[in-house]
């Protein structure tokens, strides 16, 4: 007999792993796989003391990974390193490194190996995003975006390649998104980095598969809870019930980022490189891409 409509429901709920929306470890943690999946492994995340990249330096821990997380703020990855150590009980890293200055990455990655002698995962998480119309992006902010995003994804695949990931293989996986794929409005630098990107993944797969590399790209689409999301405009998706016309009719979470983020990293994926895994409840596919409209919500997220 077909289950009854409460039942159903709290069903679908549960195939939902809940979130928390600030950067706050998860109160509860049901395993879907086997917490010891990353057992014995190290983790170097970009980005990791907010946002996605925090709740994927959590759910890695939970796994049994140690990371590094890394960014600009030391004391923004401290605290998010207090937090993680706790929930976790795992061993956390948190050091300072600008991913447009190559010798911040290379004294960080010498950092972690000492304290590690290992990395077995490297998370190309730091970007930066705002939205604005070509017409007014000046030429500094253009670049900026591609130096964080394009280059900065680079610059750490590089370091660590040299540093250990040549001789002992390692997995990549650089978060990018799926703003390319129909040209969104307010958005050409950062579509712009981020396609660089998923190119950059097919690249390196390449070069890099016969040293045991595995590189490829993960595109969220809408995800709450998240910095990307409240300036993105999370609050005009709410009001115009855009979220009505993603085919899975809800924003993502930070968690089933970290989820689809873990699977990647892991062996599960062990035959998967040079590919980008879209994780937006297919929301690129029929979301509206409305220059007016976006222009409405440009100006109210700069205030
Ligand atoms: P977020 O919390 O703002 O994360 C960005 C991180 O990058 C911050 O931790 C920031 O830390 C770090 N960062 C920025 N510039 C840096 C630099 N020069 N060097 C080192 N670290 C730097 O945003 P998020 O929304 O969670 O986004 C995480 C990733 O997901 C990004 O790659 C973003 O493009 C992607 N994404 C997000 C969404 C979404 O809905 N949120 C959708 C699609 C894609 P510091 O300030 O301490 O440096």
């Amino acid at each position: 007999a077909a289950p009854a409509p409460a039942m159903a429901e709290a069903a679908m709920a549960a195939r939902v792993p809940p979130d928390e929306d600030g950067d706050e470890c998860l109160p509860q943690y049901r395993h879907l796989l086997s917490p010891d999946l990353l057992a014995g492994q190290v983790a170097f995340i970009t980005g990791g003391g907010s946002g996605i990249g925090f709740r994927i330096a959590e759910i890695f821990m939970r796994h049994g990974c140690r990371t590094v997380i890394a960014s600009r703020n030391l004391q923004r990855v401290s605290e998010a390193s207090k937090k993680l150590v706790a929930a976790t009980g795992q061993q956390c890293l948190p050091l300072s490194i600008d991913v447009r200055q190559p010798q911040t990455i290379v004294a960080a990655v010498d950092e972690a190996l000492k304290e590690f002698k290992r990395i077995d995962i490297l998370i190309n998480g730091a970007a930066g995003n705002f939205l604005c119309p070509a017409s007014a992006l000046s030429f500094n902010a253009f670049k900026t975006v591609i130096d964080i995003d394009t280059m900065g994804t680079f610059n750490t695949s590089k370091v660590i390649f040299e540093k250990y990931f040549r001789d002992h293989g390692g997995v990549i996986v650089n978060i990018t998104a799926t703003l390319s794929y129909r040209g969104q409005a307010l958005q050409v630098h950062a579509g712009a980095a981020k396609a660089a990107i998923d190119a950059m993944t097919r690249h390196l797969a390449v070069e890099w598969g016969p040293n045991n590399i595995r590189v490829n790209s993960l595109a969220p689409g809408p995800i709450s809870g998240t910095e990307g999301f409240r300036r993105l405009g999370g609050k005009f998706a709410e009001k115009s019930n855009q979220f009505s016309v993603i085919p899975l009719q809800r924003a993502g979470n930070k968690t089933e980022i970290a989820h689809s983020t873990l699977y990647l990293a892991s062996p599960l994926s062990s035959y998967v490189t040079g590919t980008t895994l879209v994780v937006d409840g297919g929301s690129w596919l029929t979301s509206p891409n409305s220059f007016s409209a976006l222009l409405g919500i440009a100006s109210s997220s700069a205030k």
